[in-house]
């Protein structure tokens, strides 16, 4: 019989979003005539862009007349997307890239769980705690991880707390790592890096040969000036850094599936013997053995979020989720809580009022004022006594759980 991957059965067994279901199954088996409102989850509700739409369309036609028809694309992606992206993307910015350095994928949750595939399982990772949790389960799988112990933290992961107290800026880590996972804006704390504090991370990088795995998920939710919207902003980033982008948030893409990451060709890993090997060859190798492209027709309608009524429309997309961001950060604070990110991202991060846990938090919350959200330990054990709530709903759907929470005695 084969002998599966054991590292598989280290990780435990529920995920975040399933327990989360179950207590929300078990509120709603009580209260069948509750009026739920679900600011916990991470996925978009506005429609596609109309521009995205038409792109689509004719992208189906095309496939069905003998003349267009297209089977498989480059693994890479198609010119005609990697092109435009670099041309807005990263031009504007200052930020040079050639076209074999942009690769083309279904999403950044696949790129950053399998660009372990190149890297090797001795690397020690570090991640910023709280965290998006595909980094620390895809590298269980990838068996970096260690243990887990009873903490609620990996033995061979290196943690970097990002509370409060330190405002949620990481502190560089004090073990030696070879890799980091930075998300900006994050995710879950919709907090930010501006230009000098990302800039210290990638001298950082350069100085000790350490790889950053920068997540740009929610890039396109950035509002102030001294943010950086690309790592490869700050200089030197090229030779320390993998980017990962994603259409997901920016335009709606959850359920179409598009995103790209950019592997700099000047970044090199080194063997075990210490020579230098390009991270942009690897990545190509592993892509086109187990990667056959991304949908032609998606990369037409990810296109046609570069042409112009397809970034006015994006772009009204992204100020209504920021306008409902801003209306839970003002509703909320009103009350006396404490709160933090919601300016330059879709996530709001509080801290939960007299010390209570996340988890109990998380059941007043459903109880009390029918409104689910996410607990903050579910991103990580420095999570814990925080609480995330999304400006992904209806503006409808958020005003009214912004009411309840104010007249609420917490
Ligand atoms: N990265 C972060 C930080 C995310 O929060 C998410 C989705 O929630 C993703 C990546 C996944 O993006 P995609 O839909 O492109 O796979």
């Amino acid at each position: 019989m084969a002998l599966v991957n054991d590292n598989f059965l280290k990780l435990p067994g529920n995920y975040l979003f399933s327990d989360i279901a179950k207590k929300v199954n078990a509120f709603k088996v009580v209260h069948p005539e509750a009026n739920l409102i679900r600011l916990g989850i991470g996925d978009v509700t506005r429609p596609l862009a109309p521009a995205v739409i038409n792109a689509l369309h004719s992208a189906v036609d095309e496939m069905g007349a003998e003349e267009t028809f297209r089977g498989y694309g480059p693994e890479q992606g198609y010119r005609f997307l990697i092109d435009t992206i670099i041309k807005n993307d990263f031009e504007p910015r200052g930020v040079k890239l050639d076209p074999d350095e942009v690769f083309i994928s279904d999403g950044a949750k696949s790129d950053t769980g399998n660009i372990g595939d190149i890297l090797r399982h001795d690397n020690r990772v570090a991640v910023t705690d709280p965290v998006y949790p595909v980094y620390v389960d895809s590298n269980v799988m990838g068996v970096r991880a260690g243990d887990l112990q009873i903490d609620g933290r990996w033995s061979n992961i290196v943690y970097i707390p990002c509370t409060a107290e330190n405002n949620f800026t990481p502190e560089l880590p004090e073990k030696r790592v070879d890799m980091i996972y930075l998300c900006y804006p994050n995710n879950p704390t919709g907090t930010v890096l501006n230009k000098k504090q990302l800039k210290k991370w990638v001298d950082y990088a350069l100085e000790n040969e350490v790889l950053i795995l920068f997540d740009a998920a929610y890039e396109a939710f950035i509002r102030e000036e001294d943010v950086p919207h690309s790592i490869y902003e700050i200089k030197g980033a090229k030779q320390c850094a993998i980017e990962f982008r994603s259409f997901s948030k920016t335009a709606g893409f959850t359920g179409l599936r598009c995103g790209y990451t950019v592997v700099p060709k000047e970044l090199m890993g080194r063997t075990p013997d210490g020579q230098k090997v390009s991270l942009n060859g690897l990545w190509n190798r592993r892509q086109c053995t187990k990667f056959n492209g991304t949908a032609y027709i998606i990369q037409k309608a990810a296109e046609a979020v570069y042409s112009p009524e397809g970034k006015a429309q994006v772009r009204a997309t992204i100020d209504y989720y920021m306008e409902n961001a801003k209306m839970i950060r003002e509703g909320l604070e009103a009350t006396g809580l404490q709160i933090f990110g919601g300016t330059n991202a879709p996530y709001i991060w509080l801290k939960t009022p007299q010390d209570v846990t996340s988890w109990k938090f998380f059941d007043r919350l459903l109880y009390e004022c029918h409104v689910v959200g996410t607990p903050g330990v579910g991103f990580g054990p420095s999570g814990e006594g925080y609480f995330r709530l999304t400006a992904f709903g209806s503006r409808e759907n958020t005003q009214e759980a912004i009411e309840r929470i104010k007249n609420w005695k917490i």
